[in-house]
């Protein structure tokens, strides 16, 4: 998360209510919100965050289930310029988990999923920091971006998107660089064919039947994926805006540092380089078993040290602390 998200005032609880639930992939869902009356709609802007508070039912040690509050932070995953927002909820933690302090679960998002259904009255606060990871390029100052997203945290870029598809400002430029560790959850990928869209319930990408549709449409919106654990990667369609390549960003098949920026991004020395997802994603900075923190390089060191990037042309947005072994 950006350092300042700090702010004196409680901001202020709103109710909305869920009018689409659409399944993205095996463990993510997006939610369509609308405000339950004209006064409880409110500005944003893009890459700004709301929490969710819901009752959820969840399970303890003893297999018994409890009712309780529980609070999450998410992106805001559509566009200021639309009537609804849209949020993307990603489960981290398994269905059942229990925490082995309090012997209960403490998971969010699995029993968000399983239990929230269209119809239903939601409460949300929006953050009201105006100094977010994206703020310059909400406020037009930074208008040539390389974002750079972990497997959970392209929701922001999709706000970013939708907003590009709505302004159709030919001055914005966006390079998505999405990394994740495959395309599917299934073994066999040995028919993946990029100009195909995959089946939801076996897809491993948020957004990626989306992504590879509105690329059609923006001229200034290129994605680059990349699979980290994946053997075959889709093949290239001829579409020189959607990149596929292995293994991690930064690093050649070869183990030597490739400059994956100025391979595939646009006119480096302008570029805003925001990076969403974990910490192992941003900084490589992860939790071990014994509690300690373990602090390596991510997409941030990497920018600054192979790309030259001066650390003002960054900025980042975490989603949680990355444990080691827990994925
Ligand atoms: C500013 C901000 C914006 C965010 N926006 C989004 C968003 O748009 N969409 C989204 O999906 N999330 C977003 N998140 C993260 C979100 O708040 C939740 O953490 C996420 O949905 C996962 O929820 P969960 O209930 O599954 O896991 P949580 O209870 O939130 O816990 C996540 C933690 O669980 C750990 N974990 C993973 N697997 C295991 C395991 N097997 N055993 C034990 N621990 C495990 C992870 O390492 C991580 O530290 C955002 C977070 C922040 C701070």
């Amino acid at each position: 998360m950006s350092e300042n998200h700090s702010e004196s005032r409680s901001p202020h609880e709103y109710e909305w209510q869920i009018i689409e639930k659409v399944r993205e992939t095996h463990d993510t869902y997006t939610y369509s919100l609308k405000p339950n009356s004209a006064s409880e709609r409110f500005n944003f802007g893009i890459g700004q965050f709301v929490t969710l508070s819901a009752l959820l039912k969840r399970p303890t040690a003893s297999g018994d289930f409890e009712e309780s509050v529980a609070n999450r932070a998410y992106s805001i995953a559509s566009s200021p310029t639309r009537d609804y927002i849209e949020l993307t909820i990603k489960e981290e933690k398994p269905y059942g988990y229990i925490n082995p302090v309090t012997k209960k679960s403490d998971a969010f998002a699995a029993y968000f999923n399983q239990q929230v259904k269209i119809g239903d009255k939601i409460k949300l606060k929006l953050n009201p920091s105006k100094e977010h990871f994206l703020s310059k390029v909400d406020a037009g100052i930074e208008k040539n971006i390389a974002y750079w997203s972990g497997a959970n945290g392209a929701q922001s870029a999709r706000c970013l998107i939708q907003f590009m598809e709505d302004k159709k400002d030919s001055g914005q430029d966006l390079v998505l660089f999405y990394s994740n560790t495959k395309l599917s959850i299934e073994s066999d990928n040995s028919q993946i064919n990029n100009t195909e869209h995959h089946p939801v319930e076996s897809l491993n990408v948020i957004y990626y039947n989306w992504l590879l549709d509105v690329v059609k449409k923006l001229e200034n919106l290129k994605v680059v994926f990349t699979f980290t654990r994946e053997q075959e990667i889709p093949t290239a369609s001829g579409d020189s805006r959607i990149i596929f390549r292995k293994g991690r960003f930064f690093l050649n098949s070869d183990g030597s540092p490739e400059r994956t920026l100025t391979k595939y991004g646009n006119n480096i020395e302008t570029s805003f380089n925001p990076v969403c997802g974990s910490s192992a994603f941003i900084n490589g900075t992860v939790r071990l078993p014994d509690g300690k923190l373990s602090k390596g390089k991510g997409i941030l060191q990497n920018l600054i040290e192979i790309e030259g990037i001066r650390p003002e042309k960054t900025d980042k947005e975490q989603f949680y602390l990355q444990q080691v072994g827990a994925n």
